[in-house]
């Protein structure tokens, strides 16, 4: 993932990059029209980060760019964001991850 001048990776970029050249095959779900290029709000999760909690892997809205923690995190924030606002495309802030994923239809996409 490539970052920019204030040191944020641009997620949604390297998504959207990818989307274009068809690294990601995702015919079949109209949502990926709606990725904004966003920045991560936050180098963790932005809830726990709040509560002091913890969380086991970060996950970036591809909508408005709130961060958020995994389903395997005690909170799962990342699929409150979804439930709450119905911004339902996100992909993994995790370094060594390149997914995308759409809760709307259960369905994730791998690099080809
Ligand atoms: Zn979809
Ligand atoms: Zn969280
Ligand atoms: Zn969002």
């Amino acid at each position: 993932m490539k970052e920019d001048a204030s040191g944020k990776i641009r997620v949604a970029e390297t998504v959207l990059e990818k989307i274009n050249n068809n690294t990601f095959d995702t015919k079949g779900c109209e949502h990926v029209k709606d990725i904004q290029v966003v920045a991560p709000s936050s180098q963790g999760c932005e809830e726990c980060l709040k509560t002091g909690d913890r969380w086991v892997h970060l996950r970036v809205c591809l909508i408005c760019g709130k961060t958020g923690c995994c389903d395997n995190s005690k909170n799962k924030h990342a699929r409150a964001h979804y439930n709450e606002t119905g911004h339902t495309m996100i992909v993994s802030y995790e370094p060594n991850e390149d997914w995308l994923w759409c809760y709307t239809h259960e369905l994730g996409w791998l690099p080809k």
